[in-house]
């Protein structure tokens, strides 16, 4: 293939200054493969490290953030035998140094040695350079084959899939039957509706506030919605619930009042996973943690290779992501695009940039 010598790619300059510029095309080192970026989506994440960075991120005037993408390998290195040329991939943001204890137990998400590239370690749009730009260079272990039927758009929302499936992992996943409350509408709440139908769940509650995104809810398998603005949670949850309460309760919202709130709607030996990004302390009643029997789990992110298991049930068309899909922009307009998702411009949920 022939691979130009230099890129476009958005790279932050200063704090809050994302500019796109020329770069030179990176090349694959041992274990690497160089992607050609088809997709990247913005994460809830980019808007705060475009604003104030990331620990141990790379220099300010050469830092590419971005994280969500697919794309195209183009070149492998030498060493490289699990992947082709041509092949379309999913990129994996997280790659464990893979020599500390976490890592070889396999949570590399929680890397020991987290940020020190000179370990073996990388975050792709965190602290390594990322996918908003033209091309970037993949650990072997961060890439997944994408099969035809899967965009690249709804591609790239595989990482927030595979977030989502480790949540569920973590907390023991959902029984048959169970009642699961779902609280905020976004990308990993609206997901996390459709994958606990998949799961098997009796009854879906989603909670939220915006009716545009509590309607797609409903269209992606919540079989409840409640706005919060209009209804009590805690009594319409115990009303649905027996009086007894939520088998289990995903917080993703990343507010303090829902995250302590699902304490009031979770039953007795009821489980609660918190999957928001949470900028404040919050407060929480741990007495009832114990006194109830409580499990509680958060993931950081798309741990133990739960990206690659949500790539069949997007393949087969259970797991649905174009209705989260709401605006595409170039990689040109990339501010354009960030103040579309911050400002929900439009009723932005999911919003892609093409390179
Ligand atoms: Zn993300
Ligand atoms: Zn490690």
């Amino acid at each position: 293939m022939d691979i130009p010598t230099t890129m476009k790619a958005a790279v932050l300059f200063n704090y809050g200054d994302l500019r796109v510029t020329h770069k030179p095309v990176p090349a694959p080192s041992v274990g690497e493969a160089l992607v050609k970026v088809d997709s990247i989506a913005i994460c809830g994440s980019d808007p705060a490290i475009v604003a104030k960075g990331w620990q141990n991120h790379p220099p300010l005037g050469e830092f590419i953030p971005g994280h969500e993408f697919t794309g195209t390998v183009v070149a492998i290195a030498a060493d490289v035998t699990e992947l082709n040329v041509g092949d379309r991939v999913a990129v994996e943001p997280h790659k464990g140094c893979g020599r500390c204890v976490n890592c070889l137990r396999g949570l590399y998400t929680t890397c020991l040695n987290y940020g020190k590239p000179e370990k073996g370690h990388r975050h792709y749009g965190f602290c390594s350079n990322g996918g908003y730009a033209e091309y970037t260079v993949c650990h072997v272990n961060t890439l997944h084959k994408l099969p035809d039927n899967i965009s690249f758009e709804e591609g790239a929302l595989l990482t927030t899939a595979g977030t989502v499936l480790y949540g569920y992992e973590r907390i023991g996943g959902v029984r048959p039957g169970e009642t699961v409350v779902v609280t905020g509408p976004g990308a990993i709440g609206l997901i996390s509706a459709q994958v606990a139908k998949i799961l098997g769940a009796g009854r879906v509650i989603l909670t939220g506030t915006r009716e545009d995104r509590l309607a797609v809810g409903r269209q992606l398998g919540a079989d409840v919605t409640l706005n919060i603005n209009e209804v009590n949670v805690r009594e319409e949850v115990m009303k649905l619930a027996d009086g007894i309460g939520a088998d289990l309760v995903v917080e993703c919202t990343g507010q303090p009042g829902p995250a302590a709130e699902a304490l009031e709607i979770v039953r007795k030996n009821g489980r609660i996973c918190y999957n928001g990004i949470y900028h404040e302390p919050v407060t929480l009643q741990l007495n009832k943690i114990v006194q109830w029997n409580l499990l509680i789990a958060g993931p950081k992110a798309e741990g133990m290779w739960n990206l690659e298991r949500a790539i069949p049930l997007m393949a087969d068309g259970r797991l649905k992501m174009k209705p989260l899909i709401t605006h595409t922009f170039c990689l040109d307009d990339i501010n354009e695009a960030f103040d579309t998702f911050t400002g929900r411009v439009g009723g932005a949920i999911k919003v892609i940039v093409k390179p």
